[in-house]
């Protein structure tokens, strides 16, 4: 095996891996980032769009906010609609609420790999790891990067969490029994804010993404083919689940990606041990009910960046102890607000007493959100932090 050395191997060039690499360039640690797929493909990912506050600070704090800042949109509302009409909630003026920034993902990913080469980092694009040993990773192509430690920034089905796993270190795990078909469409936004409507026939989404791209989102049953939702079926459902017969109709365009995915969430109960350290989707899936998993990669990313400096610049490996400590609490509380987010969502199937005792329970959440300030408050301060 053909081997090279780094202070620290990066598995994965999404935005745990790209902000962990420039983060650790800034503060003179040496390391290498091995992605699987070419770069191309690693930038035309169409996936998250919102961004907290606190994301945004993490960004601009180390120089990686120019795209964003020029071209990012700021959100400070959403609306739901739904038996009980449309209501806007403004969460930046509510209690400890503050704006999101809209920018998607492939853009900031963009940056990122831009800003890292700039700054004199190495990213092997192409460059698939097969297995990750203590102080070693091993790529499918022969070669191989030995290094102090290893973060492993590659998604929830990658070898990161599964070398984590093999050595005893467990997920809890819930799934919300709920599917989605996300849907990007070259259409501009046909709301000002975030639309969530909630229909007996199942929950819809509207999010920005850019003046030509939104993005939609429809409940569907588990095990949906996205090619039996031709563009006319999908535009027929948002449009009654959007209520447009009330509220207008929705700008129309060209379906450009559709894909059905169920909503999952886990976490692993470290994130870490030894040389080896997760960030992002890695250490932990999160629904995308509440946008918190781009979020919650780079507040990782954050966190062990500062860890690493102190293991590898002071010899301090306190940092790293405490890690898991600094990051679980955190991360839990996104997902217990993403969970009550999906049961706000998404009403019980069916007509029997149970499912007619759940939707009353659905609209009763909603009803409360609508009228009472002290929920909007804690809406706000859940939906924008981190
Ligand atoms: C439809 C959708 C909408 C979303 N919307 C939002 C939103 O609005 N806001 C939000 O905060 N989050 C959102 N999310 C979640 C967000 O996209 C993810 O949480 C985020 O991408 C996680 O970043 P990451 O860097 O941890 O992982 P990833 O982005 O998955 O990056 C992991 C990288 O590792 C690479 N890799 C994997 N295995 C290997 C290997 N063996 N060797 C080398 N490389 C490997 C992969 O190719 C990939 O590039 C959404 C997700 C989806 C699917």
């Amino acid at each position: 095996m053909t081997t090279a050395q780094a202070g620290v191997v990066i598995v994965g060039a999404g935005p745990a891996g790209l902000v962990l690499g420039s983060l650790l360039l800034n503060r003179g640690i040496d390391c290498v980032i091995l992605e699987r797929r070419s770069r191309a493909a690693v930038e035309g990912r169409a996936r998250a769009g919102f961004l907290a506050a606190h994301s945004v600070r993490v960004l601009t704090e180390n120089g990686l906010a120019a795209g964003l800042r020029a071209h990012g949109r700021t959100h400070t509302s959403c609306l739901f609609r739904s038996d009980l009409g449309e209501f806007t909630l403004d969460y930046a003026k509510s209690g400890e609420g503050e704006a999101h920034t809209v920018y998607p993902q492939q853009q900031l990913v963009r940056d990122l790999v831009a800003e890292y080469l700039r700054r004199g980092g190495e990213i092997r694009f192409g460059a698939e790891v097969a297995e990750i040993s203590e102080g070693a990773v091993r790529v499918h192509d022969g070669t191989g990067v030995t290094a102090r430690y290893t973060a492993g920034c590659d998604g929830h089905r990658g070898v990161g969490r599964a070398a984590l796993t093999s050595r005893g270190i467990r997920t809890a795990r819930w799934d919300h029994g709920v599917s989605w078909l996300a849907v990007l469409v070259a259409a501009p936004p046909s709301m000002e804010a975030v639309g969530y409507a909630l229909h007996e026939r199942g929950f819809a989404g509207h999010m920005a993404r850019t003046a030509s791209v939104t993005r939609y989102y429809l409940q569907c049953p588990r095990g949906t083919d996205p090619a039996d939702w031709s563009d006319d079926r999908i535009w027929a459902e948002l449009a009654i689940r959007l209520r447009t017969d009330e509220f207008g109709p929705l700008h129309h365009g060209p379906v450009l990606e559709k894909a059905a995915f169920d909503l999952r969430s886990d976490v692993l109960e470290s994130p870490g041990a030894g040389r080896l350290w997760l960030a992002g989707d890695a250490a932990g899936l999160i629904s995308p009910s509440a946008a918190k998993g781009a979020n919650l990669a780079i507040l990782q990313a954050e966190l062990l960046a500062r860890a690493l400096e102190g293991a590898l610049a002071h010899g301090d490996e306190t940092g790293l102890a405490r890690y898991p400590a600094d990051c679980l609490p955190r991360v839990w509380r996104a997902h217990e607000f993403s969970h009550w987010m999906s049961g706000l969502l998404h009403g019980p199937a069916g007509q029997d007493d149970k499912a007619r005792y759940g939707r009353q329970l659905q609209y009763a959440r909603l009803e409360s959100l609508r009228t009472s300030r002290t929920h909007q408050d804690f809406f706000a301060e859940n939906y924008t932090g981190i």
